[in-house]
């Protein structure tokens, strides 16, 4: 996925709580605009503008949907565009008003969006609300200074938005890789061991049921001496790619040097065993002689609300009967697992 759509989400949720205090202080204006003055009406007309500020705001707030957020967005302050630009209307002698308001209309709106082109779309209908409402009148002669507020606006607005966008973006990029760096292991590209117990703790504490299971390389250190590091190395990655292939885990990860962890959703302990018995096949036959390796395994069960430490030590037991017992096994509560044999023909 493009670095630019995985930051989509984390910048929506940072420039929202901005943007609902922008969009409330632009409805205290509104509303300040229509009680200041003791003369002015407030009507249907008006009370249709404050409901469908009031409503676009809370739905900005609510929506999630990217596009539907960002439409949202550029409604709100066209409609407050347009409520303004009604009470310039009506009142004749507030005509005044109407450049320096559409000029803060669109400034403020700079740091409002999350892409430069919806910035764009929002000044230019704020623009072409507000404009009839300028008494051209007043600038006789001197109208091109009209247009070079406007341009100003626009392009200082642009040039705002555009950079504070790009720092942002780039300051949560680099604040994603160091989050990435964190969570995972460099050499076999696996959750490392903080990340696989954040999860397991995340899983437990969501009230999941199901099977930890904590692997062991068999007498790596001999691979590592016999035929060096790099095999050594190279052997890890291998296991590493039969946890990712071999399918019916929730999660697994790095857990020590020669160790790894797997997390199994679910309640039906064949299931979890079925599961051991082909990673360890898969593991078995995943590098060629003389490389070769084997793996044991100890498998627990968690529930809802376990201790982890209780959770890795009863695993780690059954992980030393593994080991105690042959090697290149599985056990599970004391007990090795066997293959299960196929139901009889009648
Ligand atoms: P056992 O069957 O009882 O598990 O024996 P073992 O040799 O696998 O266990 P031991 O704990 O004696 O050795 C683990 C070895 O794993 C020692 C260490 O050098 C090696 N090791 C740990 N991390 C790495 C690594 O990142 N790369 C390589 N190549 N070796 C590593
Ligand atoms: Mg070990
Ligand atoms: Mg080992």
């Amino acid at each position: 996925m493009p670095a630019n759509l995985k930051l989509r989400p984390r910048m929506q949720r940072l420039l929202s709580p901005a943007i609902l205090q922008a969009e409330i202080i632009g409805i205290i204006a509104w509303l300040g605009v229509l009680l200041i003055d003791p003369l002015m009406k407030f009507g249907l007309d008006k009370l249709m503008v404050t409901l469908g500020l009031l409503v676009v705001c809370q739905l900005h707030r609510t929506v999630t949907h990217f596009y539907l957020w960002r439409l949202l967005g550029v409604a709100y302050m066209v409609l407050l565009a347009v409520g303004f630009a009604y009470v310039l209307h009506t009142n004749f002698e507030l005509q005044v008003f109407a450049l320096p308001l559409a000029l803060t209309l669109v400034l403020s709106s700079a740091v409002l969006f999350i892409t430069p082109q919806d910035f764009l779309i929002c000044a230019a209908l704020v623009w072409w609300v507000m404009w009839p409402n300028i008494q051209i009148g007043i600038y006789a002669d001197v109208e091109v200074y009209l247009f070079i507020f406007c341009l100003s606006s626009v392009s200082i607005g642009f040039i705002l938005n555009f950079s504070y966008l790009k720092n942002l973006r780039s300051v949560l990029l680099v604040e994603s890789e160091f989050r990435e760096l964190a969570h995972t292991d460099h050499l076999t590209s696996l959750l490392n061991r903080r990340a696989f117990m954040e999860s397991f703790a995340k899983l437990i504490a969501a009230g999941h049921t199901g099977y930890f299971m904590m692997l062991d390389i068999d007498s790596f250190k001999l691979k590592n001496d016999q035929f060096g590091h790099d095999v050594g190395d190279r052997i890890l990655c291998a296991m590493a790619a039969c946890l990712k292939s071999t399918r019916g885990s929730h999660s697994f990860g790095r857990i020590g040097g020669e160790e790894f962890g797997v997390l199994l959703v679910c309640d039906d302990p064949h299931t979890a065993t079925d599961y051991a018995l082909r990673l360890l096949h898969a593991i078995r036959c995943s590098v060629a002689p003389p490389h070769d390796y084997t793996c044991s395994a100890g498998m627990t069960r968690f529930t809802a609300g376990a201790e982890l430490s209780a959770v890795l030590k009863c695993a780690d037991r059954n992980l030393y009967e593994s080991k105690r017992n042959g090697k290149d096994c599985v056990h599970l509560d004391g007990k090795p697992v066997r293959p299960r044999l196929p139901a009889a023909v009648e």
